[in-house]
Order: structure tokens, then sequence, then C-alpha cells
């Protein structure tokens, strides 16, 4: 499965930040999740308890921001809100749109203890 191996990253980002910030348990893991990022945030959730198990993080408590897919439109020269890749710009119904956010997923913020 795709997002078993994205949330090993995500474990990985964890336990880097553990080691250098020296903590020892995460209660809370924010994870921003962009709608043209193609990562599946239901998927994320399913398997986050089996990633997390016996880490710094294990029992913590996933909570997923949905960040909005965001493109500039060359016509209208704004920036526009899209659910997904190759969209059409919702103002001119045009396709010169050029993605600026929303693309990505990262790990936003942890509680720590
Ligand atoms: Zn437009």
């Amino acid at each position: 499965m795709h997002e078993m191996s994205l949330m090993q990253d995500v474990l990985e980002i964890i336990q880097e930040a553990a080691r250098e910030k020296k903590f020892g348990t995460v209660k809370t893991v924010w994870l921003e999740i962009g709608a043209l990022s193609g990562v599946d945030p239901q998927a994320m959730s399913f398997c986050f308890d089996a990633v997390m198990q016996g880490s710094v993080a294990d029992g913590a408590i996933l909570e997923i921001l949905h960040k909005p897919g965001l493109a500039r439109c060359m016509k209208c020269a704004k920036e526009v809100e899209i659910s997904a890749r190759f969209d059409a710009c919702p103002l001119c119904a045009g396709f010169e749109l050029q993605v600026t956010g929303g693309a990505e997923m990262r790990v936003k913020e942890l509680e720590v203890e």
C-alpha cells in the first residue's frame, strides 16, 4: 500500500525530531494533506496505529488537516481553489492553471511530552 510507505516517512520525520529535540513521547501528530497531493487521508489514518507501534508515537492521536488545492490562473491573474489537478479555473473555465499549493503532505506539528 502506497500510504503505508508514506506513513513510514512520517515516522522517520517524527523520530528525527525526537532525537533532535529530545522528547520521549508524542501525544498528537498533525498531518497536513493537500487536496492535490494524491494521498488518501482515510488510508493514512488507517495505517497510522500500525506504523507508530513501538515508536515514540505509539498510542498518539493523528489529526489530519486538509489543505485546499490552490492554483494561479494565467488568464484571470488570480489565485483560485481547485479540488483536483487538471481542474478548470472556477472563474473563467480555462486550463491555464499553475498549481501553487495543496500538492504536498507534511507533518505540521507534534504535541510532545
Ligand atoms: Zn481563470
